[in-house]
Parts: structure tokens; sequence; C-alpha cells
């Protein structure tokens, strides 16, 4: 256990204004907020939240000074809650972690115990960390889909930014669940990737724009993983077969949606939001438990682009909102 005076690294967004300063800095116990259990962190992982946390010009972060880190993972080192064991590993994510209060880019933090996911059978803390926030939001996509109707052998589904976190495991689930997977990205030296994770098929980004200046697409996908929204999520829309549903996350493409209300009238499509953030506790510990288990990846180390110490963090946050992030970025907060 980390004395109370004790020292440890943090790496550290303060805002003021438009001016933004970010870095490495020495955290004591007593900055990080309330809490039941102290957590020692071993791994977190880089999402495209937390580089639009570390980026001036949005409203993402809700406090400053903040350590960001929407994912973590680690071993409890105290516990005020009787249901969270001193020792026992753990991860959190989602909720107002790395955005409103601090996160997982520290060597130490402090959640509340209802947040709290024991770490499930079938993963390590570093795998937990390889599929993080990404894994999860791609599992949830699957299961929303699902509970729609979708299943194996209905045809092909299309996951966009098939190259990022989110779509990258979207593809690899889907895969070893054995559907038709389209893996749409603008990524041209991602192909081969894709098709080594379980991609029947990889098209460009500009494919997806078929019959252009037409209301309605051709009927192709059965269903879709769609993290990118803006123009992307539209064309998505426009091309679904009848009664078929499209899971949407992201913003990477951007905000606004402009559509028609045809797909949803003539084609009886649906529109199912994806929200990792306020998932409740049950189901966030059933999906969990599925990803340690029947939908565990086989080679998570195929999903890793690399690991990073607190040190080397900048770039890996610039580049996640540069679109130039494949797959997953680790962080080790300790090295
Ligand atoms: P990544 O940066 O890892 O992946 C996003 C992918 O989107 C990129 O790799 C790229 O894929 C594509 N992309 C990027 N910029 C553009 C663009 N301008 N136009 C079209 N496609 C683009 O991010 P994550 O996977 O971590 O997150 C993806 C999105 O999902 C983000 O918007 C994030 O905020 C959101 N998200 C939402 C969650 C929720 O609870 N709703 C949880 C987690 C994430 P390619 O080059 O292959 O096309």
């Amino acid at each position: 256990m980390a004395s109370v005076g004790a020292e440890f690294p943090a790496y550290v967004v303060r805002r003021d204004g438009e001016r933004l300063t970010r870095g490495v800095e020495g955290m004591h116990l007593d900055d990080l907020p309330p809490g039941e259990v102290l957590v020692s962190v071993s791994w977190s992982g880089v999402n495209y939240k937390d580089g639009m946390v570390a980026s001036p010009g949005n409203r993402v972060a809700r406090a400053t000074p903040l350590v960001p880190g929407v994912d973590l993972a680690g071993v409890v080192v105290s516990s005020a809650d009787p249901a969270v064991a001193v020792g026992s590993e753990v991860l959190a994510h989602g909720h107002d972690i790395g955005v409103a209060r601090h996160g997982g880019f520290a060597a130490f933090a402090r959640v509340p115990a209802a947040w709290v996911v024991p770490l499930p059978a079938g993963l390590s803390l570093r795998d937990a960390m390889v599929l993080g926030t990404a894994g999860f939001t791609a599992a949830l996509s699957l299961d929303e889909l699902e509970r729609h109707g979708l299943a194996a052998g209905d045809g092909p589904v299309l996951v966009t930014g098939a190259s990022g976190g989110v779509g990258s495991i979207a593809v690899v689930l889907l895969a070893s669940r054995g559907y038709d997977v389209v893996a749409s990205t603008g990524k041209a030296t991602e192909h081969d990737r894709l098709l080594a994770l379980g991609a029947g098929t990889v098209i460009g980004r500009d494919a997806l724009a078929e019959g252009p200046g037409r209301v309605l697409g051709p009927e192709r996908w059965a269903g879709a993983v769609d993290c990118v929204g803006g123009a992307t999520l539209a064309q998505v829309l426009r091309s679904l077969r009848y009664g078929a549903a499209v899971a949407a996350s992201g913003l990477t493409g951007g905000s606004s949606l402009e559509t028609t209300v045809y797909p949803f009238i003539t084609r009886h499509v649906a529109l199912l939001g994806v929200d990792s953030v306020r998932t409740d506790e049950e189901r966030r510990r059933a999906v969990w438990a599925r990803l340690g288990g029947e939908l565990r990846p086989p080679d998570l180390d195929a999903l890793v682009e690399r690991e990073v110490p607190l040190s080397d963090l900048g770039d890996a946050l610039d580049e996640i909102v540069g679109a130039k992030v494949r797959g997953r970025i680790l962080v080790r907060p300790r090295s």
C-alpha cells in the first residue's frame, strides 16, 4: 500500500480557457477523488475519448486538472466496501472516469465500489485493457444487434471505422461468431490486417456511397456496427436490408446526422444507440464475463499496436484524434 504522502506519477491535463497543458506530474493519494476503492493501476489503454480530453477546443473534459484514461485495470490496495476485497484484480471504465474525475493514466486511481468490475475469468489485467472500453463497446454493439434478431447466416454485416479500437474488435467478435464481416476502412494499408482479423471482405470508406443522390441505396447489409457517425452512418442507414439494424457508438466522422425517414418507414430499419458510459452494472459485468468466455478473442496480441509509458502518451493521444491508430495502444502507468 502506498503511504499517503508518497508521490506517484500521473499524466495530467490542465485547461485555462483555450490554453491546454499536459504531461507527467507527481501526485499524492490525497489528490485523488473520493471513493471506497483504491486501485494500483497496472494497465490502461488509449481511447478516442482520451484523445479528445487531451486536445484543445472540445467540451468532453469536465474537470481541470484532470488525469485522463477512461479505462483502468489493477489490484485493489484498500477498500471500504466488503464486496471488494483487498488484493483482488479489478477493472473500471465509463461513468465519470477520465472525464469528470481522475482516470487510469496514473499509478493509482480511486473509484466508487459500485463501479468496480471484478476481473472476469479468462482475462489477465493486460488482456482486459487490450479490450478496454473499445472491446466492451464492440461487444455491446454485437449484443444489441443479436437482441434485435441478427444471426450468423443472415448476410453481410458491415463494420465501419474498422481499423480503430471499436472497429477492429467488432471485426474479431463478429467473425468468431460466424458472421460474414465486411470491414470498411479509410486506410489502404490496413486491408491485410483486417482480413487476418477475420473480415471476409475489406472495402474503402468511399465504397459506402453507392447510388449517390438517391434517398435509398441498394439493400446490402444484414446488420452494421458503426463507430464513425456523420455521413458514414447516413450511408449505412440507406443501405441496410429490410428490417436490419445498425448499432451506432461513435462520431469520428462527425456528430451530425443528415438522413431522411425513408430507411425507417419503408425499410423498417433500426438505429440502435450504444452507450458504454452509463451501462447498468449488471449488464456491464455480464458483457465482461462474455468477453472473458465465449467471446474471448483467441489472439489478443493481434489487436495491440504498441505499449507506452506515461511519458510517451502525448504522441498516442494525438495519433488517436488524427485517425492514425491501428487497433489498441496499451498504457503502463507504472513504468
Ligand atoms: P479509434 O480512433 O481507435 O477508431 C476510430 C476509427 O474511425 C479510425 O480508426 C478510422 O477508421 C475511423 N475514422 C477516423 N476519422 C474518420 C473520419 N474523419 N471519417 C471517417 N472515419 C474516420 O477510436 P475508438 O475505436 O476508440 O472509438 C471510435 C468512436 O467510438 C469514437 O467516436 C469514440 O468516441 C466512440 N466510442 C463510443 C463509445 C460509447 O459508449 N458510445 C465507447 C467507445 C468509443 P478507418 O481508418 O479504418 O476508417
